[in-house]
């Protein structure tokens, strides 16, 4: 079995097990280079060649997308990814980078329950990047942080390990400022980025190193080390030595929660209904038993399948066959087809458990935005609120 198909063979498993799953999406203002850092970290979990990453824009599979170059198409890859001998499944949602597909990163957000907010060391934080953290932070989506072109801070600007670190503190306490505005109250300290705690790392996407604090000690890099081999043109021996997927996704998994945790405070920010209720209390502990209740947050329409909706399960088990109620549709849609996605490819499941994404066919009447549930009257989750750039941004 080669690598791709045993990955998906282990994330057919372990779409069981919610502790091992981080239902994640990347953030950023355009040109941060949010789709280079998704490639580099699908082609490192195995889920494609490594040589193609970076040029084959995997995620950006609509011709529309490639000619804009631009990503519009919120689509879900899943990679397996192994911490400490154990396996994680992270379901990656692509979400669009431009202001004008603002409302595809709101309802990309309602899906997950972490993020990456990458940022352009060079630029730092941008008009963009406010939107989207504070979109992040409107639904409850808990932040870590990149900061990427790394590689131009030393090449381009000649910065050394010192100045390059007080640029870095520049951001993070950019960002802080940001979180400390925009996140949930009881949320505001637990969620602070600092350099110490882990939940920020540095690097480059195209040259496809990181690295993080508490990761410098284990991969055994520092500031100083990575100065040098940038400028020794060394930089495909530090991919090697700090490999950008493995700090990256080593973060997700220490620092995101998973969709248990998460459910607990993320339902009754998007959820308005009785919590009391069989279907309240089954989506507060993602309860693969319960009634089922799914937030459609795309729709993709394939040339050949026709529509697929794609949406966070969030109680109960979707099924093949099972017959299912659309908020404002009425009578019963069957389910056709259920379905993984790991990039392009829909691998074809029974059933997906809540805590994950899945991809349907025979949600006719979905659209984006839809409440899917096995209850006739279930409260259909809040609307998502979209916002546009701020007119006024930090003064940085
Ligand atoms: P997006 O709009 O956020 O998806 O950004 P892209 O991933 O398309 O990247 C924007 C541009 O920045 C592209 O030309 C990338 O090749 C470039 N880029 C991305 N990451 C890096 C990096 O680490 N270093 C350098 N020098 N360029 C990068």
């Amino acid at each position: 079995m080669g690598r791709k198909e045993d990955n998906i063979a282990k994330a057919a498993t372990l779409v069981n097990k919610a502790e091992s799953i981080r239902n994640i999406d990347i953030a950023a203002h355009i040109d941060h280079g949010k789709t280079t850092l998704s490639d580099n970290l699908i082609a490192g979990a195995g889920m494609m060649s490594e040589d193609l990453a970076g040029k084959q824009l995997m995620l950006d599979y609509d011709e529309q997308e490639q000619a804009r170059g631009i990503t519009i198409n919120a689509a879900n890859a899943s990679m397996v990814h192994q911490v400490d001998g154990k396996d994680y499944l992270i379901n990656l949602i692509d979400t669009p980078g431009h202001v004008d597909f603002g409302g595809d990163v709101t309802r990309a957000m309602r899906a997950v329950d972490g993020c990456i907010i990458v940022v352009d060391s060079v630029e730092g934080v941008m008009p963009q990047t406010e939107t989207v953290i504070r979109q992040a932070l409107r639904e409850y989506v808990k932040p870590t942080m990149f900061i990427n072109k790394v590689d131009r801070l030393i090449n381009e600007l000649k910065l050394n390990s010192e100045e390059m670190q007080k640029k870095f503190i520049k951001i993070i306490n950019d960002v802080n400022k940001l979180i400390a505005k925009y996140a949930p109250d009881k949320f505001k300290k637990e969620w602070e980025l600092s350099v110490q705690n882990g939940k920020v790392s540095f690097g480059s996407a195209y040259n496809n190193w990181a690295i993080s604090v508490p990761a410098m000690k284990v991969f055994n890099v520092n500031f100083n080390d990575i100065v040098s081999m940038v400028r020794e043109g060394k930089q495909k021996e530090l991919a090697k030595k700090a490999p950008l997927h493995k700090i990256i996704l080593n973060m997700v998994v220490h620092h995101l929660p998973d969709p248990k945790q998460a459910s607990e405070y993320r339902i009754p920010n998007v959820w308005h209904g009785d919590l009391e209720s069989q279907v309240g209390k089954s989506m507060m502990v993602c309860d693969t038993k319960g009634p089922l209740a799914m937030m459609i947050t795309k729709i993709i329409v394939d040339p050949h399948a026709g529509e697929i909706a794609v949406g966070r399960v969030f109680s109960g088990s979707l099924t093949k066959g099972q017959e299912l109620y659309i908020s404002s549709a009425s009578g019963k849609f069957k389910i056709q087809t259920i379905a993984m996605m790991v990039g392009p490819d829909r691998i074809q499941v029974d059933s997906i458990p809540a805590g994950n994404i899945a991809a349907v066919i025979g949600l006719k009447s979905a659209i984006a935005g839809s409440t899917v549930s096995a209850v006739a009257d279930m409260e259909p989750f809040e609307p998502m609120t979209h916002y546009t750039d701020p007119v006024v941004t930090l003064a940085i």
